[in-house]
């Protein structure tokens, strides 16, 4: 098949707007894979993703399609991209493996945040568009709704009554046979010269136990065939490819893969680590570095939202270790470093893309170890800009200085992340989730009213307000209506402050939070009132308290047991301890003291779960 005959598409959509269901369908239309096997939502591989339905790494899949017009077969490589919003980066670098796009629209939801925001990336990719309407078996579609807005919303080419739009129910089938007609007619065909030296784009990766790390490729120019010697502009290092094919559905080795494709390669003897797999690397032929020119590549997405995590008992850590390395394996945008907690002793600081991110590996975690870790609250990082221009990230709140600290004091300056967010919502809602952003510090950018009734709204967000959930209150305060979608976009100045909670005046590390000033008094109010329903008493009074530096902003008290019971108790209690010495010798770590406050791993697990 020649190359005007290959087309390289993704499809930008909203999440829940049915894009794995259309990718199926599109699959078994071209009888990639058989109706109704079994083998659902083929692109979305790992397991996480299928059961959390949403795709987190970036698949392919190749189609071979004969338009019925002209009889001719073609090459369809469908990528598919991820479907929520904190793996934005890798969304961006699956459009630039394509030439085209499906905007798949949800017929009775309309445009939606996601819709918004991916449009105009792929819009200034320059990706030709192909407007799909789905699920217009709804009884709640709207497809003239739809039309509209993408008329005057995205000022696409669509006539008043839908022409140039195919209008489909991926669940019935309805409407395909019309979608892969207009692929091979809107999307414009890869160019490039199979002659030419190679030229091929890291798209993505993943780590397979027999053959190494596995790449996703684009071929831009030239051919990469079984045996090429090829080298890596980023890291300078020389491979020799062991294999090279396409996903058709699963991997299919191939002679060779040429200018205009997208297939996976990988090396022999293979590549050993996925760090070496730098996404948005460029590949050629040696020899041919002098004359190639790479690709600028992709900024490496940063982790936005840490927990730290703890075996309940120390005697787990290796075992926990082993599955740390095995879940970062396959997800390079996790970041693990060691760290140690007074109150909870040796653990790791695990850093994520954002808040989905970072419950889907708790979710992985907790599933494997059950009640055998503890995770801290979720915190975004700070970050301290000194006067001499220098600057600290901060990415464990331990670490965050008190206010008393003189050098803080006058030559510190606090910032935190923010983001810039898209929400839709249905206007008579705009009120609510106004104030809502407002009470969460956001700023606001733009308002635009987005055909009739529904509201695009811009603002700019601390990072932290996602971790608290800001989009569930949104949800809450609409209904369900309206959606949210963000990228990063740097710092900003903030008032920040570290709470600590102290247990008899000493602090408790692994409960420590850098939040603003605002949501101190609340914050410290809830926590001691919560530190004190999950703390046994002990012999003596425990006073509870959450603090600023040396500012006490709340309080409780644990009283002692009564006199009598301790009387009763004295004799057991010795024996007591002594069984509690012959435990921990037996390694039994599970009680912790922090100051001469002795608490049970159980309380720290229950004061940091929900
Ligand atoms: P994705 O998040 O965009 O990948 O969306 P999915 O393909 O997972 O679809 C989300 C939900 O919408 C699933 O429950 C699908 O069964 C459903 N769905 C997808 N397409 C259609 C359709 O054409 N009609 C109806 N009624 N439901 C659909
Ligand atoms: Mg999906």
């Amino acid at each position: 098949i020649p190359i005007e005959r290959y087309r390289n598409f993704c499809i930008v959509a909203h999440i829940d707007h049915g894009k794995s269901t259309l990718s199926d369908r599109l699959l078994e239309y071209t009888g990639t894979i058989k109706p109704g096997d079994g083998n659902k939502q083929v692109l979305d591989k790992l397991d996480v993703e299928r059961e959390r339905g949403i795709t987190v790494k970036a698949q392919t899949c190749t189609m071979l399609y004969k338009h019925p017009k002209t009889g001719l077969d073609y090459m369809l490589h469908l990528v598919d991209t991820p479907g929520h919003v904190d793996f934005r980066a890798e969304v961006t670098r699956s459009y630039a493996s394509c030439e085209g796009a499906l905007l798949l629209v949800d017929a009775s939801q309309g445009v939606q945040a996601q819709t918004v925001a991916n449009f105009y990336l792929a819009f200034a990719r320059g990706l030709g568009m192909v407007p799909v309407i789905n699920k217009i078996d709804l009884p709640t579609s709207d497809v003239e709704r739809v039309v509209e807005q993408l008329r005057t919303g995205f000022e696409l080419p669509v006539g008043e009554n839908g022409e140039g739009c195919c209008l489909v129910s991926a669940k019935t089938g309805k409407g395909i046979g019309d979608v892969l007609p207009a692929v091979v007619e809107k999307i414009p065909p890869p160019t490039g010269d199979p002659k030419a030296p190679l030229k091929m784009l890291l798209v993505d990766s993943w780590y397979d136990n027999f053959r190494g790390v596995v790449l996703l490729v684009r071929v831009f120019e030239g051919t990469i065939k079984p045996g090429d010697n090829l080298i890596s502009f980023a890291t300078g290092n020389k491979y020799t490819v062991g294999e090279v094919g396409i996903q058709y559905p699963n991997s299919t080795p191939q002679t060779m893969l040429r200018a205009g494709q997208v297939g996976y390669v990988f090396f022999n003897p293979g590549m050993k680590r996925i760090q070496d797999a730098k996404i948005g690397d460029t590949f050629t032929n040696v020899g041919s570095e002098k004359v190639v020119e790479p690709y600028p590549g992709f900024e490496e997405p940063k982790p936005m939202v840490f927990v730290a995590a703890f075996p309940t008992n120390q005697d787990d850590y290796n075992k926990l270790a082993d599955s740390m390395a095995h879940l970062t394996l396959n997800d390079r945008s996790v970041t693990l470093m060691k760290d140690h907690s007074e109150a909870l002793g040796a653990g790791w600081r695990l850093g994520f893309l954002g808040s989905l991110h970072c419950s889907v590996f708790q979710d992985r975690l907790r599933q494997e170890h059950g009640s055998e870790i503890i995770i801290t609250e979720p915190a975004v990082p700070s970050k301290i800009v000194w006067k001499n221009g220098k600057e600290t990230i901060i990415t464990n709140p331990a670490d965050f200085p008190e206010p008393e600290d003189p050098k803080f004091r006058h030559e510190g300056t606090v910032y935190e992340p923010i983001v810039n967010a898209t929400l839709t919502l249905p206007e008579e809602y705009l009120g609510r989730v106004i104030e809502l952003c407002e009470a969460a510090r956001g700023t606001q950018v733009s308002i635009e009213f987005f055909h009739g009734t529904q509201v695009i709204l811009k603002y700019k967000l601390p990072t932290a307000s996602l971790v608290d959930d800001l989009f569930g209150k949104l949800k809450g305060a609409t209904k369900g209506y309206a959606t949210l979608d963000y990228e990063d976009a740097g710092w900003r100045e903030a008032q920040l402050v570290k709470l600590n909670l102290l247990v008899n005046k000493h602090p408790v590390d692994a409960i420590t939070r850098v939040v603003h000033t605002s949501q101190v008094e609340r914050l410290g109010r809830q926590w001691v009132t919560k530190f004190k329903e999950h703390v046994d008493r002990q012999m003596f009074e425990v006073i509870i308290q959450a603090a600023v530096g040396r500012k006490i902003v709340a309080r409780e008290t644990l009283k002692p047991f009564r006199k009598d019971v301790l009387a009763k108790l004295h004799a057991s209690d010795i024996t007591r301890r002594k069984k509690l010495l012959e435990r921990q010798k037996e390694g039994r770590k599970r009680l912790r003291t922090v100051g001469n406050v002795t608490i049970d791993q159980s309380s720290f697990q229950k004061f940091l779960s929900k």
